[in-house]
């Protein structure tokens, strides 16, 4: 998606520990009409009729799969990271290793939400080395629903996330994959 793609050129700033900041566009401050293209965008790589819910994780991947859902006409549900280990068994429960915080969440999903009827599609605003993504799948099959695929913003394709998601034959549509990133140059995939 080159509109995207020349976005990360121009804005993304590279962090410390493979950490790419592009929260002047998309996960702070929000540009609410390049959303609305990356919406579109999701819409036509899955154009299938049959999903019946978006699933997310809090707290960046809500507002993204929030303008995309109204492509797709479905609900959103979000992922909750789960302040306390008290948790009870009307929630799917897993656990997911942050990339950004280095450390290891709850992450909870109300059993209300997701059952065996929905096809579920995944969107979430990074892919690094899979973990968020492998939490949603857990919960997915927990609740025993279809994963129609997963659609991310942006993926470190340098890390190993996708090539990991891929062998599992999920499909797996990313709208930026960058390939490598140093403090002064963000190389991006054609
Ligand atoms: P993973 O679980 O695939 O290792 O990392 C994905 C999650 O970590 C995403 O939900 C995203 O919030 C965060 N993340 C991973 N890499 C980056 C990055 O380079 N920049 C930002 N801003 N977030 C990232």
């Amino acid at each position: 998606m080159e509109l995207l793609k020349e976005r990360i050129r121009r804005d993304g700033i590279v962090k410390p520990g493979n950490v790419l900041k592009v929260d002047s566009f998309l996960n702070h401050q929000m540009d609410i009409d390049l959303i609305n293209e990356i919406g579109k965008e999701f819409r036509r790589r899955f154009p299938s009729d049959k999903i019946t819910k978006i699933l997310t994780i809090e707290a960046s991947g809500i507002g993204i799969a929030c303008i995309a859902a109204q492509y797709f006409h479905v609900p959103v549900v979000f992922a909750k990271k789960a302040q306390s280990i008290n948790i009870d068994g009307d929630v799917y429960h897993t656990k997911v290793q942050s990339f950004t915080h280095q450390k290891v969440y709850d992450v909870i999903l109300s059993r209300k939400f997701l059952g065996p009827d929905d096809h579920v599609l995944i969107i979430d605003d990074f892919l690094a080395n899979g973990c968020a993504l492998m939490g949603l799948i857990d919960i997915i099959k927990k609740a025993g629903a279809s994963i129609e695929g997963a659609g991310i913003v942006i993926e470190k394709g340098f890390q190993q996330g996708g090539q990991m998601i891929r062998e599992q034959g999920i499909h797996l549509e990313s709208l930026a994959v960058i390939t490598a990133m140093t403090d002064t140059e963000i190389q991006l995939e054609d």
